[in-house]
């Protein structure tokens, strides 16, 4: 407090205040690297299959114009490119709606059993077309989550795929539902190659890839472990990696679970 004399001569107080302010710098300049980094790398994820079609359109404009083979391959070629664009795009769009939305907790109540039902039924055929069986196995009984359901299947569809992408030809793909507490677990298990630790921490950094050209040969993208991550946290869930190198790889998303023990469930399962 401060004595002040005002125009007229009488006195008075008032109050200094100083406003202090602490920014983090390092962490501004961080998110802003991040940013700059993403815009760089999905920019460039975009210029090569375009870079690939370019080449394609003009050597059918040019040399192979009368060449009835090679346009065919070429065709075919320039197909999957742009199916590899639509992929990157529908991922950069899903991550941006669900990094949007991250503060809203979605609060629809969803029967986990039923999410992963419906992503073994989606995903079973392709898994046949690999050689690759998903089980699924349920030790939770009637069990289910606050949260979208839509966001749900995606975050188990792209464990899945990952699991049958990676995890070797002629494998197995297990989904476990395990209740620990108030918790459920899902874990989604394969028996591929694994992954070495020192890659663990950076799975879910968007567009880091173990094996770029292997990503890619699969149709990846670099952006479904950043996608789960994301819909994991905004269902106040965890996400766990856990592998052996040699003996494959199990991911793990822990959520508060809603356990149910009504008999007409149990019914309905017996019958
Ligand atoms: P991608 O589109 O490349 O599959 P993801 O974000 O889904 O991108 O995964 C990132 C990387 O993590 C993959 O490129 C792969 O190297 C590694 N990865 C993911 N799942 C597995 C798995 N089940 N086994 C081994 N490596 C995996």
């Amino acid at each position: 407090i401060v004595p002040i004399r005002s125009g007229d001569g009488r006195e008075g107080k008032a109050t200094e205040a100083v406003l202090v302010s602490f920014v983090d710098l390092t962490q501004q300049r961080r998110v802003e690297q991040m940013r700059v980094d993403f815009i760089a790398n999905a920019s460039h994820e975009l210029r090569t299959p375009l870079a690939s079609l370019s080449g394609f359109i003009e050597t059918l404009q040019g040399p192979a114009k009368n060449d009835v083979a090679a346009r065919e391959r070429f065709l075919k070629i320039m197909g999957e490119q742009a199916r590899r664009m639509s992929r990157l795009i529908d991922d950069l769009l899903s991550l941006s709606r669900i990094e949007l939305n991250a503060h809203l907790m979605p609060e629809a109540e969803v029967d986990l059993g039923a999410v992963v039902g419906h992503v073994s039924d989606t995903l079973s055929p392709l898994g046949r077309e690999r050689g690759v069986e998903i089980a699924v196995l349920n030790q939770a009984g009637r069990v289910s989550v606050r949260g979208d359901r839509d966001e749900l299947i995606r975050l188990f569809e792209n464990l899945v795929e990952n699991a049958m992408k990676y995890g070797g030809s002629g494998g197995r793909v297990e989904i476990s539902i395990t209740r620990e507490g108030g918790d459920v677990l899902v874990g989604v298990r394969d028996f591929g190659p694994g992954i070495a630790p020192e890659h663990v921490p950076r799975l879910t950094e968007r567009f880091y890839r173990v094996d770029t050209a292997h990503s890619r040969e699969q149709g990846g993208t670099g952006l479904g472990l950043a996608i789960v991550k994301h819909i994991v946290a905004r269902h106040r869930g965890r996400l766990g990696i856990d592998s052996t190198p040699g003996e494959g790889a199990t991911f793990s998303v822990r959520l508060a679970g809603e356990f149910h023990t009504d008999e007409k469930s149990d019914m309905g399962t017996a019958a």
